[in-house]
């Protein structure tokens, strides 16, 4: 579907189906259903909350970087450093998930789920984290903390940049644990959960 439809007009409508329905319809129309790749596999599955796997899924078909380096050079006109890590940095070079802001996010998440691998780009963690074998409830979970890392940390750098709030790696680790456990534990007894996640 989307390969026959020109461009700006897949830009127009989404931006409206965005404005008016929010998340869900953009992402349903978006959806390749045809498609059986890695990327739609990984991210669209029914125990990931839609609002959050969409911002892995605009990072993964490229969307994201482009507006994530726009909004940074746009902040950076006022002041030449990155609006997280405070660091004087070339925006093209610093994506938003390898600021050490963002980093300190990904350490603590990769230690609680016995990850060793560097996170540099999404699609190369999924790449990852599909071919490691673990067992159903870290696979999942793994799963799942990637895409709220992703999504909760553009949300997060987006209000800091258009309305100064603050960016706390710590309230991002807490929203991301306290999801995983909600979400295991209305699929899997929660003794279960906790003997792989801990208490
Ligand atoms: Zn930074």
């Amino acid at each position: 579907m989307l390969s026959v439809v020109p461009q700006r007009e897949v830009i127009a409508l989404w931006a409206k189906w965005y404005e008016v329905r929010g998340t869900l319809a953009a992402y349903d129309w978006f959806r390749p259903k045809a498609e059986r790749k890695l990327w739609p596999r990984f991210v669209w599955k029914d125990f990931v909350p839609q609002k959050y796997s969409f911002t892995t899924w605009q990072d993964v078909k490229g969307r994201l970087e482009t507006k994530a380096t726009k909004d940074m050079l746009g902040y950076m006109d006022m002041d030449q450093n990155c609006p997280l890590c405070k660091s004087n940095i070339e925006p093209a070079y610093h994506h938003f998930l390898k600021c050490n802001k963002t980093r300190e996010v990904w350490t603590a998440i990769k230690g609680w789920l016995g990850l060793r691998v560097t996170i540099n780009t999404i699609p190369s963690a999924i790449k990852w984290m599909t071919k490691k074998k673990a067992s159903v409830v870290i696979r999942k979970t793994r799963r799942l903390a990637l895409m709220t890392v992703v999504s909760l940390t553009w949300r997060t750098q987006n209000s800091l940049v258009h309305e100064g709030t603050s960016f706390e790696p710590k309230h991002i680790i807490f929203e991301v644990k306290k999801l995983a456990y909600a979400t295991l534990y209305t699929i899997y007894p929660h003794d279960y959960v906790q003997m792989y996640l801990g208490v």
